[in-house]
Order: C-alpha cells, then structure tokens, then sequence
C-alpha cells in the first residue's frame, strides 16, 4: 500500500513518527500551516515557522523516505489577531517557492468578520498564484460553517475542483460532494472521524474526490490513521486500486494541479545515515 497524507502537521512529531509512517508506505504527504497552539504576536514567527516548512522539515522527512511538501497561509484561527493581520502581506513571497502546492490551511473557526476577510483575501491568493486551496471547517457549528465556507468559495471565482474542503462528516459530506469540490477526512483516534465511519461515507459516496488525511499535530492523533483507513477498506471488501485511489491517486491529482509535486523516489540507506548526523548536529 502507497499513502501521499494530504493533511499531517510533521513539526509537531518525531523521527519515530516518521519511521513509523515510511514503514506503512507512507512516502510523500503535505504539511499545511497551521496553528501552533501558542499564540504567535508578530510576523516573524510565522515567517520562520514557513522558513521551517520549506526548508527544515522537507529536509528531514527526506531523511526518512518521505517526501515533503507544505500549503502555506495565515490560519482561521489567528486571522482573529490583529497582530497577526500583516501575515497576509508576506505570503505572496512563500506561494511562489518549491515544495509549496496550496494555500492552506484557510477557512472558519468562530465565523468572525476577521475570518470572512482573511478566507476571502487567501482565495484570491489561490487565484493569482495558481495554486488549490486547502479549506478547514469549524469543529463548532459544523454545518452553519461548511454552507459558508462553500458560499465564500463561489463568491471568489476560484474553481472548485482546485478547492478541498477537509474536516468533513456524516452532517457535512452532502454540501460539498454536491459542490463539486473535494472532499477531506481527517481520521482521529478518538473524536471526529474513524476508520470505519469513514468506509461508511465511501460506500456511499464512491472514492472520487475523496482525501483522507490523518491531520496528526501535537493533540492526541495517529499518523498512522491514513494506512488503516485503507486497511478497513480491504476488509470491507473495496479492492487495492480503491486504496490507491484514495491514498495515491487522489492526493496526487488534487495537489497536482499546483505542478509542484515531487514524487521520484528518494536515495536509500546511506543517505539516511548521513541524514540523521546532520539532525544531530553531528555535521
Ligand atoms: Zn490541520
């Protein structure tokens, strides 16, 4: 099995991680920007904090087979700071760089007039800089944000097969499946979506335009969640192209449309070693 998660937050976890997910199959996958948990109060902590997306954390997950890309953006959350206002004014810069295939994590949290304008401005970014979109819907008032979150998608003129709308549920998948946007599943361990919920929706729904990701950070999660929704699918009776469409393919043809994936096979063992000296600080 080949897994490409398209939604998993590496900076907040270990080589273990790491060596866990590349012994699965996991080999490439996209670390959105994202909140981290500690309030940032100026824009330099963002720029380092994507300096390290671009940089830092695509170095080391090269370490461990794994290609990396990021999506870049001022997420919903902080888009209520006023601190943190002018991270909008530096994206420009890091769209335009390798490794960076959308702009994301966008969307609502609390649905602020804050958020309205900080979404709407990064999907004209979309736009200009010819990237998808990656959009988080709120975990609060979850229906009430997805009729929105797709409301302000059609207001921007971004097309919508270039949008993945992720976060979704039994209450949420309708809206966008209709939309024609794509769809996103975060699979967690013990809130949210799981596997088998999750084998449920694709009975339904079919496998096209559907991404599962594990959305690992540094709350309770599992990198791993990727790799056993796709166990749960062979067991429920979905074939292996099935997988490969949902883990592979999918994640590939959505973050395609950026011409940014890199996706050739990294060099093998002796690198790696060289690789975790450098981690260590050894070279
Ligand atoms: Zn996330």
């Amino acid at each position: 099995m080949r897994v490409f998660d398209p939604h998993v937050h590496m900076t907040s976890r270990t080589t273990d991680d790491y060596e866990a997910m590349h012994a699965v199959g996991v080999r490439a996958l996209v670390e959105p920007a994202f909140w981290l948990g500690q309030p940032r109060t100026s824009v330099g902590s963002f720029t380092d904090y994507f300096d390290a997306l671009i940089g830092w954390e695509r170095f080391r997950a090269a370490q461990f087979g794994i290609r990396h890309h990021c999506a870049i953006a001022l997420n919903p959350k902080e888009a209520n700071d006023p601190r943190c206002a002018s991270v909008l004014d530096v994206l420009p810069r890091y769209l335009e760089k390798d490794g960076v295939v959308a702009v994301g994590e966008i969307g609502f949290d609390s649905m602020t007039p804050e958020e309205d304008d900080a979404f709407a401005r990064q999907l004209q970014l979309a736009i200009e800089h010819d990237l998808p979109a990656l959009v988080h819907t709120p975990h609060r008032d979850k229906a009430a944000g997805t009729r929105r979150t797709l409301d302000l998608v059609k207001e921007s003129g971004l097309p919508v097969e270039r949008v993945a709308v992720d976060h979704l549920n039994e209450t949420t998948v309708r809206a966008v499946a209709d939309s024609g946007a794509w769809m996103g599943f975060s699979i967690y361990p013990d809130t949210k979506m799981d596997e088998d919920r999750m084998v449920a929706i694709l009975k339904e729904y079919g496998t096209a335009r559907v991404l599962v990701n594990s959305a690992a950070d540094w709350g309770r999660s599992d990198p791993l969640k990727t790799h056993k929704t796709g166990l749960a699918m062979l067991a429920a009776g979905f074939d292996e192209a099935d997988v490969d469409t949902v883990l592979w393919r999918n994640p590939v043809e959505f973050y395609g449309q950026s011409g940014r994936l890199v996706l050739d096979d990294l060099p093998e063992a002796a690198e790696t070693f060289l690789g975790n000296s450098v981690l260590r600080g050894e070279r």
